[in-house]
């Protein structure tokens, strides 16, 4: 029998009749409008995921072989997306290590994403999401990921991209949260980042830059069978010989 629920979460592999929207206060900043912010699907209603989470994971298992594989994987701040965590550490082939400024168990590692101790290209895949934003030297956490990441390797990163702006928004005026929170969106974020400008960002410290869209990929369908829109890219990064 045909299934008729709207939507899929590759999360919990369930289909559901809706997800349940962001909830109130989560709005993100005027006058900044954001890719990847499904503000009437944010978040599934059986497991939790946020739709970034079900949009790394529908990358990951069917775009990648990273759940077959022997390859190692360094997962920056994995908090922020516990369903990712939660799928790679159970999966034998990996070596996954995570780290955290905080870690808040003890498989998580504590570290600097500016100044990483592990040794020149150690992983094939890195996965930083939404933490650049929070970092005030941003090409110096890049280019941390950038060396420990192996010739061949790549990885996602993500943060809160406005689609309106010319150039990213910066001002070291701002320090208190209750500022930054009026002027980012968030109590941690240091800049919301310009699209354009992110890719140079990212360029500039050695990586090629690849925008991966369902919508654009696949279909509209796809994409919105997942909560996703087509304003929501990954920006998948690689490391080329
Ligand atoms: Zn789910």
């Amino acid at each position: 029998m045909e299934n008729t629920s709207s939507y899929y979460c590759p999360c919990c592999k369930n289909h559901v009749s809706q997800f349940i929207p962001w909830p109130a206060g989560s709005f993100e900043p005027q006058p900044f409008q954001l890719e990847n912010w499904n503000l009437e699907t944010g978040i599934c209603s059986i497991c939790m995921a946020m739709d970034r989470e079900r949009l790394y994971v529908w990358f990951i298992e069917r775009e990648t072989d990273l759940l077959r594989a022997n390859v190692s994987v360094l997962h920056i701040d994995p908090e922020r997306e516990k369903h990712v965590k939660n799928r790679m550490s159970t999966c034998a082939n990996l070596h996954y290590v995570c780290g955290d400024s905080k870690p808040l168990d003890p498989w998580t590692k504590g570290l600097d994403a500016t100044n990483l101790y592990f040794g020149d290209q150690a992983f094939d895949v890195v996965l930083c999401s939404h933490i650049l934003e929070n970092i005030p030297d941003d090409r110096k956490a890049m280019r941390e990921f950038y060396r420990v990441m192996k010739v061949g390797g790549w990885g996602i990163m993500q943060v809160p991209l406005a689609t309106n702006v010319e150039t990213s928004f910066e001002d070291e005026q701002v320090v208190t949260p209750e500022d930054r929170i009026r002027a980012y969106g968030h109590q941690d974020r240091v800049r919301v980042y310009a699209k354009e400008d992110y890719i140079q960002r990212l360029e500039s410290v050695g990586f090629r830059v690849e925008l991966y869209n369902i919508a654009e990929r696949y279909s509209i369908e796809e994409a919105c069978k997942l909560g996703l829109s087509k304003e929501d890219n990954l920006y998948i990064v690689h490391k080329d010989a």
